[in-house]
């Protein structure tokens, strides 16, 4: 069976990294290099299934149980979810950066402990219309079966954020992990099947394919059982799933600018541009990837990044960060080598012939706006940082680097007007002012969490209703009361 490519980095780490405060289990660890892709366990039980076909009947069957529950039991369910996963939070945490070996420990263990910040039933409520012709009612049903697709960045956060809300919906879902991240995906929906099968009664309400692969993902696109798709991931697969002959709700790829002007409180910006740029090692899609900031303002605002805990490159240590950190492709571009990404800022200092200390949070440095470390999606906690004349060249430079994803940009000012004309023209999902990236997705800041944010279908930052069919109730010339 072909396979997706394996993002396991070819190398061991060593000693203590940025947040992490106890050294995995070596036995653990050595087990999952040996076998990085066996998924144990029994199959055709509590989810896990080899076969796509056998999933989907299985999805079909616990979709029915599920919507002839009651809205509170519905709910019962979602608050098991989140509470399985805030009180597994340190263990499952651990055993997903064993197995992907990309991300910090610490990180990884709060993505799952806040996921009571996902919506759930709450979120579906029915509005009416009462009139002298009676009353119509907007109500919210659920697909049925959904196929989702995640990625190996976030792989049980993004999971059970789609189960929280796509189960509050009311649907049942078929997953085809990232293959590697699929024995963290397979265990947590094996737990969280016997929690659900053991109280409500329902087996398979999430089913999981193991091993995942492309000609898994593909029956999940094209199966006739499956109304909707929901892909988070990616340009590949983003691309794939625009090209299926069905519904796709797809959270893609993204390449977060960020503007620093000369109104800016600089102390902030440095601690925000480190607070979200170190986040899980820069994983998240949100997190600030480049920055563009004014010439009069960038040497204080490099004396701020250091004092937050950036440590800065200079010219010729981020040309041999660069030269191991891209590949030559045979398209004769570079592109990102997986073994960098998600790597602690150390591993990457080391790659650009420095020693820093293990615990230093992450690497920066000014380079050209051409820079493939600005141009490309990179992952890693090294950012770039250019300086540019005017604040209109930080706005056209920061939104060319976007690529047009839509996904998100960031600006530190104090400038309404600089404010509103940057948040205009960038035309992103995600548009955070004077805070971390993850600000955006409630953690800091106001709002729900999501860790699927679909830009080029646009449904923004997923929640219940993203995943349910609209209908109307006509009551036609009755059931108006008053
Ligand atoms: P990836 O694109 O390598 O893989 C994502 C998923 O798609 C995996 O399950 C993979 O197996 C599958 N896949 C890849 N190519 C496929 C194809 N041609 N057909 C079917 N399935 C395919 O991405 P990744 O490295 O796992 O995750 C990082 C990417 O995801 C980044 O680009 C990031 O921006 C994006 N992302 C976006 C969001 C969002 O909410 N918009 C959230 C997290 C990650």
């Amino acid at each position: 069976m072909r396979r997706l490519s394996d993002r396991a980095p070819s190398h061991h780490r060593t000693g203590p990294r940025a947040g992490e405060t106890a050294r995995a289990e070596e036995p653990l660890r050595r087990e999952a290099m040996r076998h990085p892709h066996a998924v144990s366990g029994p199959i055709n039980q509590h989810g896990i299934f080899d076969n796509v076909d056998r999933a989907v009947d299985a999805a079909t069957e616990a979709q029915k149980k599920l919507v002839k529950l009651s809205m509170d039991e519905r709910d019962q369910i979602v608050k098991l979810v989140k509470a399985m996963c805030k009180n597994n939070a340190q263990a499952w945490g651990k055993i997903e950066l064993d197995e992907t070996k990309i991300g910090r420990l610490d990180h990884k263990i709060e993505k799952l402990q806040i996921l009571e910040l996902v919506p759930g039933v709450e979120f579906l409520t029915t509005q009416a219309d009462s009139g002298s012709n009676g009353l119509c009612l907007h109500e919210y049903a659920p697909f049925g079966v959904i196929g989702v697709i995640t990625p190996v960045t976030h792989v049980i956060p993004t999971l059970s954020a789609n189960i929280v809300n796509m189960v509050a919906a009311g649907n049942s879902i078929v997953a085809n992990p990232h293959p590697s991240g699929a024995n963290c995906a397979a265990m947590a929906v094996r737990e969280y099947n016997k929690a659900i099968s053991a109280k409500f009664g329902i087996d398979h309400l999430i089913s999981c394919i193991v091993p995942p692969s492309l000609e898994s993902a593909d029956a999940i696109f094209n199966h006739r059982g499956i109304p909707l798709l929901v892909v988070t991931g990616g340009p590949a697969v983003a691309r794939a799933a625009l090209a299926a002959k069905k519904r796709a709700i797809v959270a893609g790829p993204g390449n977060p600018p960020v503007v620093v002007d000369e109104t800016a409180c600089l102390k902030n910006a440095a601690e925000s541009i480190v607070k979200g740029a170190a986040y899980d090692n820069n994983l998240l899609c949100i997190g600030e990837k480049q920055v563009f900031a004014l010439e009069s303002i960038f040497d204080k605002l490099m004396q701020q990044m250091e004092r937050a805990g950036g440590f800065i490159l200079n010219k010729q240590q981020i040309e041999a960060l660069t030269k191991q950190a891209f590949t030559m492709g045979k398209d004769n571009k570079l592109h990102v080598n997986k073994d960098f990404v998600g790597r602690d800022a150390s591993v990457l200092a080391q790659a650009a012939g420095v020693r820093v200390a293990p615990t230093t949070q992450i690497l920066v440095g000014e380079t050209n706006a051409d820079h493939v470390f600005v141009q490309e999606e990179q992952m890693m906690p090294f950012v770039p940082f250019v300086r540019v004349k005017t604040f209109d060249e930080a706005m056209d430079l920061a939104i060319q680097s976007e690529h047009g994803y839509r996904h998100t940009a960031l600006i530190h000012s104090r400038n309404l007007d600089n404010i509103t004309k940057f948040g205009r023209r960038a035309n992103v999902t995600l548009f955070v002012v004077n805070g971390a990236s993850m600000s955006g997705l409630g953690l800091g800041g106001q709002g729900y969490l999501s860790y699927s944010i679909a830009t080029p279908t646009g449904e923004g930052i997923t929640t219940p209703l993203t995943f349910t069919r609209y209908r109307r109730v006509m009551m036609t010339g009755s059931l108006r009361m008053i």
